[in-house]
This record gives structure tokens, C-alpha cells and sequence, in this order.
């Protein structure tokens, strides 16, 4: 990580979200600070939130994997880098909350993942901590590649 806002630019996947990370960097910002814990406008972040907890936002990526169905984030409302330092109630919390996304979206399948610490290492764009469900297939759900 070379910049204050805690991004990886290396790890981006799309031109728009390189050029969406650089005015970020170029702000000083952690950007889920930013959107999610402060919620100061403009936010860079385009999507809605979908749902909100004491403890989580969840929204959809921005920039979906390819061969997804739909690609969520959960982001926590505090900025730390490690699970380690989750608190039982944000567990319980994030819990919930993958619950009731699933529940809204009639979500049946999905990997769940959370990266921890070290965005150049562990393929993160953002150091702020924050999971991912994704779930595979085509606009309608139905998987025609895995991996
Ligand atoms: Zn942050």
C-alpha cells in the first residue's frame, strides 16, 4: 500500500475503477469511511445501500467478478484491516445481515469471503475490512462456470 487512502491499485480490475481509486487517493480518503461510516457526499461509491445494520452496510459491487450472478459487499461501520478485531456483536451482526440480503434476493448458493490485513497480499483493493458474497451464474442465477 503506497497511498494514505489504504487502496491497492494493482488489484483493480476495470479502467473506471482505476479511475475511480485514483481521484480517491488523490482525496486522501479511506473510501468506505468516506461512504459508509461518515456518509459524506459525493460518495464514490454508485451503488444504494441495500440494507444497514448497527454494524454493517451491505451493498453490490460496483464491479461485479465476471461469471456472477451477483456480487454483494458488506462493509463494516468502523475502520479496521483484521478480523481479529471484530467484535461478537459485528460477527453476529454480519450474520444477520447475510440473512436477510439472502432472504430478500432468494440467494440459494454464493461463497462467502472476507480478506483480512495486507491488500497487497490477499488481492483486496480496499484495507478497509469488508466480506463478499458472490454468487455464481448468469443474470438468473443459473451456474454455467465455477472458479
Ligand atoms: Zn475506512
Amino acid at each position: 500500500m503506497k497511498n494514505s487512502s489504504g487502496l491497492n491499485l494493482e488489484n483493480a480490475r476495470e479502467d473506471e475503477q482505476v479511475s475511480v481509486m485514483r481521484d480517491i487517493i488523490a482525496d486522501g480518503v479511506c473510501p468506505f469511511c468516506h461512504d459508509f461510516v461518515d456518509f459524506l457526499e459525493p460518495m464514490y461509491h454508485a451503488k444504494p445501500i441495500l440494507h444497514k445494520n448497527s454494524s454493517w452496510i451491505v451493498t453490490e459491487n460496483a464491479w461485479p467478478y465476471e461469471n456472477t450472478a451477483q456480487h454483494l459487499l458488506f462493509v463494516l461501520r468502523r475502520h479496521i484491516t483484521h478480523d481479529s478485531a471484530l467484535t461478537q456483536k459485528e460477527i453476529q451482526d454480519l450474520w444477520t445481515l447475510k440473512k436477510r440480503i439472502e432472504k430478500d434476493r432468494t440467494i440459494t448458493h454464493g461463497t462467502f469471503l472476507m480478506r483480512s490485513s495486507g491488500a497487497g497480499n490477499t488481492g483486496a483493493t480496499v484495507h478497509h475490512l469488508h466480506a463478499q458474497l458472490i454468487v455464481s451464474g448468469d443474470e438468473n442465477g443459473v451456474v454455467t462456470k465455477v472458479g
